[in-house]
């Protein structure tokens, strides 16, 4: 067989994914439901008005390739939306519509940098910054996090280089729930202005903030003229209005020049956004969307609450996520890593959850700039991860409550066991990185022989 191209042989897996591939093998294989607390998926329907122009729109033919930037009318309220409740300067052609920020940030990420240039990343992140930053050839340099993962500031400077491009923002951050303050996104802001830096802000959450107002970066720079501009805001429709699978999100652009090479990126990755659902989704931009959309916050809020009233008592919660709809709980008193605990739970509890290593893997380079990572038979090399995710699971409380309060009562009950029964030679292996992830190594062996 030719071989295939290094990097796709290199770029890690997303622990999310392989969660999933797990949960479903073992809920295959009988035994009841697996409470599903891995992925960040709103147990929520689309809004009906959502539903109904969508169907409309397919029914009136509406079923053509759509222009690449989008379809015009719903630029136009994104564009709207973004200049009343981002307070971003967004002329209606700076919006191009894609199929959902995934891709999004990756046409977003070839117009702010090439082979070879580094970007800032913080060290606890959604896997696919560093996926797509791989795929690119960048380098993902990561900023600290400290108490309630908010930025260490003070670290930021000290990481610019002559090479450094761009500062990727996520607030609401998914993995941790932290919600950056004003004050830090204002510092982010002035060191991209000092530097000369392009900002990326994934505000996929923007509707998830439990204390305060949202805040865009972007609103930063509203007053400048176009060429002094740097944020591209990053938006999906994904979780404001629970529409996972039907692919729609948009990016704000800070300049003309700029949306047209995104446009430009955006035409060879995927030629344009579904046509259906452009149309679908406007009645979501109206604000007689704002009411549900405020509920599903306070949903989310309740269960967070829910999620610290179990986890805290059991020493497995050590700060209050502030937005979005996760926590990383901390499994650190079983002695196991987050891997180990994931998998063992889900065997013996039926309860999925996703180990913080794979939102903390640290690639590493080598002094002429290429990965230091070699191919191996099971799709994706082992990596050395972050020592402060390797004894964290990440929470999704996107279900029910019910089914949040089964899963954590049993992942707690879990926990106690394999505290109380905790051999001394569990600890030492725990920090021994290369160990951390061989789980899934063997793991995803065998589950790729069964998809074959
Ligand atoms: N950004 C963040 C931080 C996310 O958590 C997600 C989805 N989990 C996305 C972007 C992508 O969402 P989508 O592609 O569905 O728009």
């Amino acid at each position: 067989m030719p071989q295939p191209s290094r990097r796709s042989q290199l770029i890690p897996f997303s622990p999310i994914r392989t969660m999933f591939r797990l949960a479903d093998e073992m809920e295959r294989a009988g035994g009841g439901p697996v409470v599903r607390l891995h992925v960040g998926d709103p147990d929520f329907a689309p809004p009906e008005s959502v539903v109904e122009a969508t169907a409309a729109a397919l029914r009136a033919g509406k079923t053509h390739y759509a222009p690449t930037a989008g379809v015009q009318e719903l630029r136009v309220a994104l564009a709207e939306k973004a200049r009343v409740r981002n307070r971003l300067a967004a002329a209606t052609e700076q919006v191009i519509i894609t199929p959902g920020s995934t891709q999004a940030l990756f046409a977003t990420l070839e117009v702010l940098f090439g082979p070879g240039d580094e970007v800032l990343l913080p060290e606890i992140y959604w896997p696919n910054y560093v996926q797509e930053t791989l795929l690119l050839g960048g380098r993902p340099v990561f900023y600290p996090l400290g108490a309630g993962y908010q930025p260490e500031l003070s670290a930021l400077r000290g990481l610019v280089t002559p090479r450094t491009r761009a500062i990727l923002i996520n607030s609401p951050s998914n993995p941790t729930g932290a919600v950056f303050p004003e004050a830090t996104l204002r510092a982010f802001f002035d060191l991209a202005d000092e530097h000369d830096l392009w900002i990326l802000s994934d505000e996929a959450y923007e509707d998830f903030v439990f204390r305060g107002a949202h805040v865009s970066p972007g609103s930063f720079e509203r007053d400048l003229p176009e060429e002094k501009r740097r944020v591209f805001t990053l938006f999906t429709f994904s979780k404001s209005y629970a529409m996972t699978g039907l692919r729609l999100g948009c990016v704000v652009t800070p300049s003309l020049y700029t949306a047209t090479l995104l446009m430009k990126c955006q035409e060879p990755l995927v030629a344009s956004t579904g046509m259906p659902i452009q149309w679908g989704a406007l009645p979501a931009l109206d604000e007689a969307e704002r009411a549900r959309v405020a509920r599903m916050k306070e949903t989310y809020r309740r269960r967070r609450d829910l999620a610290v009233a179990i986890l805290k008592p059991a020493g497995m919660a050590d700060y209050i996520p502030e937005g979005a709809f996760y926590i990383m709980a901390d499994v650190s008193a079983t002695g196991m890593t987050g891997d180990e605990f994931a998998e063992t739970l889900l065997k013996e509890e039926r309860v999925a959850v996703a180990p913080g290593s794979g939102f903390a893997i640290l690639p590493r380079f080598a002094a002429d700039g290429s990965l230091v990572a070699e191919p191996s038979p099971s799709g994706a090399p082992e990596y050395p991860t972050n020592p402060k995710a390797r004894h964290r699971v990440r929470i999704a409380f996107c279900v029910s409550d019910e089914e949040l309060g089964e899963g954590l009562r049993r992942m707690v009950r879990f926990a106690a066991r394999a505290t109380s029964s905790r051999a001394p030679a569990a600890s030492a292996r725990t920090d021994d990185p290369e160990r951390a992830t061989s789980w899934r190594r063997g793991r995803r062996a065998r589950t790729r022989s069964r998809e074959r």
